[in-house]
């Protein structure tokens, strides 16, 4: 077995990924099975090297003491790698040697304009990129002295000419520039920006133990809510009897489910809608995406018109509610067994940087694998909106008939109309912006296993759909001015969602959108920007800021007489603060002090003053 030639803590050059620029780094730890190093950067960038991206720093000295030795042409050409203006250790230098000294620094200061384009498309230097965006002088600067160019890189003079004006305002779309965008955009896609996935070491979830619990926990509580909104009275206290186990069950049920399910990705597996490309994976590549979900939504409308058209009865998803929830969670459960075996055979670099512990049960809940695929069928990616999400609209919808009929209505109460109008809409939303899903933490860090299944397919649809569950055994009578500050509620917590989800996907997409001229971010050494204005500069999530007052706005209609449908809200606030805890967590690994720097400027988390 090969050892490892770079011991923890050793000071060595690493390569940038994708470019040939060596930065000084430190071996933080090694990972035996994966072969890779962890190196930290200068700036607190982590990343995940092969040692052959590796050199010792006397490797490069040596290089440098060779060009001095060489032929002047030799020499000047190879003095760019050098940190200008640092004299060889212990030497003075004499009034000639300065003159020779000063014409090399000036040569060397022409040749890194030259190559200073190249860096940009590398990593984008703070000075450079400020002097466009407007940071105020006193942004930290990268530390760039330690950028060695291992090759004479040729100056591209066109590209240079256009990188001069590399700046976010608005300017006129000339095609050169268009075709410039579109170059920079497939060398950005070549460049792998994400980690290589190696060991998992930070658990979260509470590691190991705490997966397990989650695994008992969450279909637990599941069980518990429906059978609490069955209840005359659904007080916490008032604890519902247990049911008998068969009663659980039904073959004619399950059979329901996994026609739906097969049904939903009939429709995602129809050539119509765009196909779009994902964020660069670990190795650089870029998976595919059809975004169709809207169109799969309208053809579910059109099954579930012709359903009610020949006299279907929909209410029989609220008699059977429970047994439906039952057969999703069988399932989910079934296809993260499929899920996780199949992922032990998948090549280390196609495993959830998020979900490679090691731990059979850890792994197996969080994910072992990104983005498993059948084919070109994404299962993750067609779980996250299509079966759950859509789901989750027809048991409104069907809660809505059985009110209907349970209580002799000849229309829908207020409250059950907002509640359906609400959650429509953001269903609707989500589909509509199909391709946003795609630069989320569910896409991009966590593997598909149990959390995401259970969550996709079970907790989704049964527990989102519990107000409008409530309210079939609980009418709630509300007036039309409380009914109308409620709706002011959800559009202002939808009006933040949207802008604050659109800007940040506006701007991961092209950065250089004319757009998003007025925005200013803070570079990364990612070569990713974190915006510093607009949304997120007023808090550092501000997309959940809004979700969480959509949630209210959902609970608000079913009264105050039961905290049962406020269950909502406030596992929303647990979910998005422990969430918006692991993303912090995640950012401060990939953008090191440009994360700190972010945070300085923008304290909040979620709630402006508060959190
Ligand atoms: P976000 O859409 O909030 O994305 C977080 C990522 O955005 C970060 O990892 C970082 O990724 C990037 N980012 C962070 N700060 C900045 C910045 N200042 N400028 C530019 N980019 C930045 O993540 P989620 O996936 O958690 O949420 C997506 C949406 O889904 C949200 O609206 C959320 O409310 C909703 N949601 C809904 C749930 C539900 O059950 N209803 C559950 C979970 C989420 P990078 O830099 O790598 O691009």
């Amino acid at each position: 077995m090969p050892s490892r030639k770079f011991a923890d803590g050793e000071v060595v050059m690493g390569r940038w990924p994708g470019s040939v620029l060596y930065y000084e780094v430190q071996v933080t730890s090694y990972d035996d099975v994966a072969h890779l190093y962890t190196v930290k950067y200068k700036d607190g960038t982590e990343l995940a090297l092969k040692e052959s991206d590796i050199r010792s720093q006397s490797s490069f000295k040596h290089r440098k003491s060779q060009s001095s030795s060489s032929s002047p042409s030799r020499r000047s050409s190879r003095s760019r790698s050098r940190s200008p203006g640092r004299p060889a250790k212990g030497k003075r230098r004499s009034a000639s040697q300065s003159r020779e000294y000063k014409d090399d620094k000036k040569k060397a200061i022409q040749e890194t304009t030259l190559a200073l384009p190249v860096l940009v498309l590398f990593k984008p230097s703070e000075n450079n990129t400020k002097r466009y965006n407007g940071e105020p002088e006193t942004t930290e600067k990268n530390d760039t002295s330690c950028i060695i160019l291992e090759q004479k890189l040729k100056p591209d003079l066109e590209i240079k000419r256009v990188l001069e004006q590399y700046s976010l305002r608005p300017r006129k779309e000339e095609k050169k520039k268009e075709e410039f965008y579109s170059e920079k955009k497939t060398f950005l896609a070549i460049k792998p920006v994400e980690k290589i996935p190696a060991k998992t070491k930070d658990l979260e979830f509470g590691g190991r133990i705490g997966t397990f619990m989650l695994m008992l926990v969450l279909p637990a509580t599941v069980l518990y809510l429906l059978l609490m909104c069955k209840q005359d009275d659904p007080s916490l206290l008032n604890f519902p009897p247990l049911p008998a186990l068969e009663s659980l069950w039904e073959w004619r049920v399950f059979g329901i489910f996994l026609l739906w399910f097969f049904l939903q990705a009939v429709f995602y597996l129809l050539p119509i809608g765009k196909v779009v490309e994902g964020l660069p994976l670990s190795n650089g590549r870029r998976l595919e995406y059809r975004i169709n979900g809207f169109y799969a939504f309208i053809l579910t409308a059109a099954a579930i018109g012709a359903l009610l058209y020949f006299q279907f009865e929909l209410h029989y998803l609220y008699d059977h509610f429970m047994q439906f929830a039952v057969s999703a969670a069988a399932f989910s459960l079934a296809l993260s067994i499929y899920l996780y075996v199949r992922s032990l055979k998948a090549p280390d670099e196609e495993l959830a940087p998020g979900g490679n512990s090691g731990y059979f049960i850890y792994d197996f809940f969080t994910g072992h694998e990104l983005n498993p695929r059948i084919g070109s069928f994404d299962l993750k990616y067609f779980c996250e909106l299509r079966p759950g999400l859509i789901g989750w609209v027809v048991i409104n919808l069907a809660m809505l008939l059985a009110e209907m009929k349970i209580h002799n209505l000849s229309v829908p109460s207020l409250s059950m109309i907002l509640v359906n109008s609400f959650q429509f809409l953001y269903v609707v939303d989500a589909l509509w912006n199909e391709e946003a899903v795609l630069t989320t933490m569910d896409i991009t860090h966590d593997g598909f296993g149990f959390m995401l299944a259970f969550g996709d397919l079970v907790w989704v649809p049964f527990v989102y759909s519990l107000q409008a569950f409530y309210l079939v055994g609980h009418p709630t009578t509300i007036t039309w001015p409380v009914a109308a500050a409620i709706t002011v509620l959800n559009c202002i917590g939808y009006y933040i969602f949207r802008s604050a989800n659109s800007q940040k996907n506006n701007f991961r997409r092209n950065p250089t959108d004319p757009k998003l001229a007025n925005l200013k971010f803070i570079p990364t050494a990612t070569g990713k920007g974190l915006l510093v204005t607009g949304w997120w500069g007023f808090v550092r999530h501000p997309n959940y800021l809004g979700d969480i007052i959509m949630a209210l706005a959902w609970s608000l209609p079913c009264g105050f007489n039961h905290i049962l449908p406020y269950f909502y809200v406030i596992y929303f606030i647990c979910l998005l603060v422990h969430r918006e805890a692991r993303d912090e967590h995640h950012c401060k690994q990939k953008y090191g002090l440009a994360w700190e720097r972010y945070c300085q400027r923008v304290p909040y988390r979620i709630f402006p003053y508060i959190y």
